[in-house]
């Protein structure tokens, strides 16, 4: 389990899915609960004068449906996957709050959204791979929320691994920093997926992924999902600096790569802290006293990200530590 409860006080539902059996099912896991019918979740989810950092400590669940734009491409740059990249949310927002996640400046709200149409999602995923019949279509959930956190309300995996062992041509990325891995456990894996776990190293874990896994409950659920013969993926990103990065991240490496089975591993990617500029004012805004957020950063083109010549730096030192791991085909560092 994840340490932390998954504590929910109120539940929002949207009126028009009351009856859906997978609301049903939520709505008796939490019976305690107070529910809420609205018409939409957006009445709740997007009026302004919310407080983000307030709403955090204790948010509540929305149940909604989501009518459109279920599977949406994935930004050019992103890495790893193919010539077809997407990516789909059944879930807004995180049980997580790291310090440099663009959920803060992106959503008014830190209510978990939960779209309970899963088949709707699956359909649009399906045309996708009935239109690239000879390609390989690749996934990725975790975009706007941690894939495996909610497991225990949501069951996504426990639903869409059955649902991509159908597909042949398809690929799933399952990204986490969650220990919630009971629905891999309890099935055989896929060839077509990747668990991919984001790792920091402790200290950066510590200060800036609050309510996270640390990074041996972290690896310790890597190794159970390895050892259940899952391909892992390795995600270093957003790269963090501290005035001994290269000793962090040189550790991390090395303490990771003692551990893990070189010959189950996906892919290993990189990545630098980006954020627009209006998400990463109003982050600072929540958080003034975020050591995080102050000095550093610079605009580029609109987005806030270290200056040019410590992001190269910091890239290039943890490249050149990650090669002597692993080979460069299963190595993406991405910049975007
Ligand atoms: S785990 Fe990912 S989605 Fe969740 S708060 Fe952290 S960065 Fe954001």
């Amino acid at each position: 389990m994840d340490g932390i409860l998954i504590m929910i006080d109120t539940i929002y539902i949207e009126a028009s899915i009351r009856q859906h059996p997978r609301v049903v099912e939520i709505l008796a896991r939490f019976p305690k609960a107070r529910q809420i019918l609205c018409d939409r979740y957006t009445q709740v989810f997007n009026p302004k004068a919310q407080n983000f950092r307030l709403q955090k400590q204790n948010p509540a669940l929305i149940l909604a449906e989501k009518y459109q734009h279920f599977v949406l491409s994935a930004p050019v740059g992103y890495g790893i996957g193919s010539q077809h990249n997407y990516y789909f949310s059944h879930v807004l927002n995180c049980l997580y709050d790291c310090r440099y996640c663009f959920l803060q400046g992106m959503y008014q709200s830190a209510h978990y959204v939960l779209f309970v149409n899963y088949e709707s999602f699956q359909t649009e995923i399906t045309e996708l791979c009935l239109a690239n019949p000879s390609a390989t279509v690749h996934f990725f959930s975790g975009y706007d929320g941690d894939s495996l956190a909610l497991e225990p309300i949501s069951r996504f995996a426990e639903h869409f691994l059955d649902f991509f062992a159908s597909l042949p041509n398809a690929f799933l990325e399952l990204r986490t920093k969650s220990t919630q891995i009971r629905s891999l456990l309890n099935r055989p894996p896929l060839v077509n997926a990747v668990v991919a776990f984001s790792l920091s190293p402790d200290a950066i874990a510590n200060k800036v992924e609050a309510k996270a896994p640390t990074l041996q409950r972290r690896l310790d659920a890597l190794l159970k999902v390895q050892s259940h013969g899952w391909s892992i993926g390795l995600r270093f990103d957003p790269l963090i600096y501290q005035n001994d990065y290269r000793e962090q991240y040189q550790r991390l490496f090395a303490y990771v790569f003692e551990r893990i089975d070189l010959a189950q591993l996906h892919s290993v990617s990189l990545g630098t802290f980006r954020l627009p500029e209006a998400f990463f004012k109003k982050i600072h805004k929540l958080y003034p006293e975020e050591k995080l957020l102050a000095g550093f950063f610079v605009n580029q083109h609109g987005m806030m990200s270290y200056a040019t010549e410590l992001e190269q730096a910091m890239m290039s030192y943890c490249s050149e530590q990650l090669l002597t791991y692993i080979p460069a085909s299963k190595f993406f560092p991405c910049r975007l």
